[in-house]
């Protein structure tokens, strides 16, 4: 790791020239002093930190031309102060400064070759287009791609040895602490950051953190691979926005057409009402008032009072276009509430229906409203899709249950027909918008169900049935709670 990080820092071209003077006049002073000092010491040794400063800015031809001068130096002092009397000392103080002088050029080669390599992997990362910055534990950047450098405006040497995330004014999707420990749990991280360029524009990046470790196995730095997602992102967030504003206009369409089913609902109570009113009349306009029956009846009453106040209050929330909401949802009660708005439209088709609901299922996480219009959408699709086949043929099936381990698999909500079916062909154009071969249809239902679905983190998908007819299938996620809602926590309970 550190022979890398001293190829990225020794990027810069400044003491370029500095670098030949020292050497230069270092060599300059042994010379003079091995040659006219009567010391009697291995003076030329001194040459290696010669060869060692040459080292940095020299190729390999260089350097061996500068310690091949430092050697010849070295022999010139010799010659110059021993002519003619070479005793075994001064012979051996040359020998040893020429092996000195030799061993560290070689290894200084050597050390060049694995730099030159390390830089040219180094190099490479270049190439990419993603930003990609080294930091250490403590957030210093060590290492600044060109990539980083177009993208965020930051020159290298202005990045490297700054703290990345007030550089860059990260702002994560988690606690910081979260990342960092999942960082070195497992040795990577991948996430939506959003950055803030040099100029202040912001730009949101998919992330991807890779851990380095030491050979004990210690943290020592972490790589960053940002790729720009930001156009990307707006793009989502317009189709979102405008998915949610055709959601709205499907359902107050679906409404509309909805409107005779609920007045039908609302009728039905009404007239109960009045019935038991007259019979609870009946009971106490008796010689002897019959109490406990004018109380039953009046009982009644209230009960039918409330079924048509429900119904007028689901009506408002299907017509209000409020934010999807987070709240623990029980399917089960999804369905039911469901039913009575398709209800006429099944009995006008002569549909027979079949709902299986999945006991002790946990609660899901998400928008009543909105997932009482997915259901709805399939029922009233399956029940359309069956008006094709012979009468006594048509069935609805609706299902909930848990797929797999009763405490982590997804909470499922199956919707299933008789209809004729899809052919291969359409049946992946289904969930796309306007697709529809209906004469008067929008072609929105399935599309907006997904994304609502998806927006929940689930799954829709459309599948033959297997005796025929369309297989729906919906799976949310379970957080993992019981339906009773008892082990929620207390800010999330119904
Ligand atoms: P719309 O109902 O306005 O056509 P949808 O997105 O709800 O829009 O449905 C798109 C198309 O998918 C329908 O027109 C129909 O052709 C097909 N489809 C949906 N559900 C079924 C089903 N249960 N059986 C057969 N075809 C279906």
């Amino acid at each position: 790791m550190y022979a890398s990080r001293d190829v990225i820092l020794n990027d810069k071209p400044t003491n370029r020239w500095l670098m030949p003077v020292i050497a230069a006049l270092l060599a300059a002073a042994i010379f003079i002093i091995d040659t006219f000092s009567s010391l009697d010491m291995a003076i030329a040794v001194l040459y290696v930190v010669v060869v060692l400063l040459s080292a940095n800015y020299s190729d390999r031809r260089g350097l061996l031309a500068i310690a091949g001068l430092c050697v010849g130096l070295t022999i010139l002092s010799f010659l110059v102060m021993h002519a003619g009397n070479y005793d075994l000392s001064a012979v051996m103080r040359g020998l040893v400064s020429i092996a000195a002088i030799t061993v560290t050029t070689l290894l200084c080669l050597e050390n060049q070759t694995a730099t030159q390599s390390l830089r040219g992997q180094a190099d490479l990362l270049d190439l990419t287009h993603d930003a990609i910055f080294v930091r250490d534990i403590a957030d210093t950047v060590l290492y600044w791609s060109d990539g980083a450098e177009r993208l965020y405006g930051w020159p290298r040497e202005e990045a490297v040895g700054r703290p990345a995330a007030s550089l860059l004014k990260t702002v994560f999707p988690a606690p910081l602490a979260d990342i960092r420990g999942e960082l070195f749990r497992t040795g990577r991280w991948e996430g939506e950051l959003v950055h803030t360029r040099k100029d202040g524009s912001k730009v949101t990046v998919m992330s991807r953190w890779s851990l380095q470790r030491d050979e004990k196995g210690r943290p020592l730095a972490a790589m960053e691979t940002n790729s720009d997602i930001t156009e990307r992102k707006q793009a989502e967030n317009a189709l979102n926005q405008t998915r949610a504003e055709l959601a709205h206009v499907t359902r107050v369409t679906t409404m509309g057409e909805l409107t005779a089913s609920i007045a039908h609902e609302v009728n039905q109570p009404l007239a109960a009402v009045v019935t038991n009113g007259e019979a609870c009349l009946r009971w106490l306009g008796r010689a002897e008032p019959d109490i406990g029956e004018a109380r039953a009846s009046v009982e009644r009453m209230i009960a039918n009072g409330r079924r048509a106040s429900d119904v007028i209050a689901r009506l408002r929330a299907l017509a209000r276009r409020d934010e999807p909401l987070q709240a623990p949802v029980d399917v089960n009660e999804v369905i039911d509430e469901v039913l009575p708005l398709i209800e006429r439209e099944r009995a006008t088709h002569g549909v027979a229906l079949d709902v299986a609901p999945g006991e002790r299922l946990p609660v899901v996480l998400g928008d009543r409203v909105q997932l009482q219009q997915v259901v709805l959408n399939l029922a009233l699709n399956a029940v359309q899709a069956m008006a094709a086949v012979p009468d006594g043929n048509r069935r609805l099936q609706i299902a909930t249950r848990i797929d797999g381990q009763e405490d982590r698999g997804c909470v499922l909500i199956e919707v299933r027909d008789t209809g004729p079916g899809v052919d291969a062909e359409s049946l992946p154009k289904l969930f796309n918008a306007f697709y529809s071969t209906k004469k008067d249809g929008m072609g929105m239902g399935l599309s907006i169900s997904r994304s609502i679905i998806e927006a929940h983190g689930g799954r829709i998908a459309a599948a033959p049935g297997e005796d025929g007819g369309m297989l729906f299938t919906v799976a949310l996620p379970n957080p993992g709670k019981d339906a009773s809602g008892d082990s929620l926590p207390e800010e999330r309970r119904p």
